[in-house]
């Protein structure tokens, strides 16, 4: 990111700057913290890496393409293949298994044929330590059960890059260990780049670095 900004409401008269120029680098599979006090902008920072938003100024380079140029298609095209999401709120579809919300984001990905999606969502479905749960509904999950499913279909393209905001938030100290240790893993063994929003100071020491997010700007 060179020189990033963003507005909500740009040209209204509820206008505001929430990013003041953000100049950052992520080195391909480095595990990064992103702290910050909320409201700070560290949401929305992701959400611009993510491809989500667009910036109101700057560039951004993701995955080695220019992304300032490129249409929604195009986004969207380069987000689907490159980026991982994992939320706080895990936004399974709670009616659907955890095997089917693993396969959810290769249907229609032309890569991947039934019977190769499904098992590719096997596989990720047992690197997550869920093979005993994968017929089960996500709504009978745990939280942190659920919270895995959701790493698994972050997944399931294969993404260079893995936004994670406060995956941890809303789970037992167990269970944030869980998640953080399976991230850590794939980051490990995949060489899968991380940004990791967390207020878990614990969590935040065991990253290679911390971005700081105050006020839109980045410390240091
Ligand atoms: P954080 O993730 O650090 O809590 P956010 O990126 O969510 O911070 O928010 C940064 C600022 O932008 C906050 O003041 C928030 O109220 C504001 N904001 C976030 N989303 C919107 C939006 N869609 N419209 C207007 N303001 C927003």
């Amino acid at each position: 990111m060179r020189g990033v900004r963003k507005a909500y409401n740009p040209g209204t008269p509820i206008e505001t700057e929430v990013l003041h120029g953000i100049d950052l680098t992520v080195v391909q599979g480095e595990f990064c913290a992103v702290v910050g006090p909320s409201g700070s902008g560290k949401s929305t920072l992701l959400n611009i890496v993510g491809l989500l938003d667009r910036p109101t100024a700057g560039t951004l380079e993701v995955c080695g393409e220019q992304t300032t140029r490129l249409d929604d298609r195009a986004l969207t095209r380069l987000r689907g293949h490159s980026i991982g999401f994992v939320f706080q709120y895990h936004h399974l579809i709670t009616a659907f298994t955890a095997l089917e919300n693993v396969m959810m984001p290769m249907l229609g990905a032309a890569e991947f044929a039934n019977e190769a999606m499904r098992v590719r969502a096997l596989a990720l479905i047992a690197s997550v330590g869920l093979t005993a749960w994968q017929d089960n509904l996500a709504g009978n999950l745990s939280g942190g059960q659920q919270q895995r499913v959701a790493i698994a279909r972050a997944l399931a393209m294969g993404p260079a890059l893995l936004l994670a905001d406060e995956p941890t938030g809303n789970l037992d100290t167990r269970s944030a260990d869980e998640v953080f240790t399976l991230l850590r893993q794939f980051n490990t063994e995949r060489g899968t780049t991380v940004l990791f929003v967390t207020h878990n100071v614990a969590l935040a020491e065991r990253c290679d670095k911390t971005i700081e997010v105050i006020d839109g700007r980045l410390t240091g």
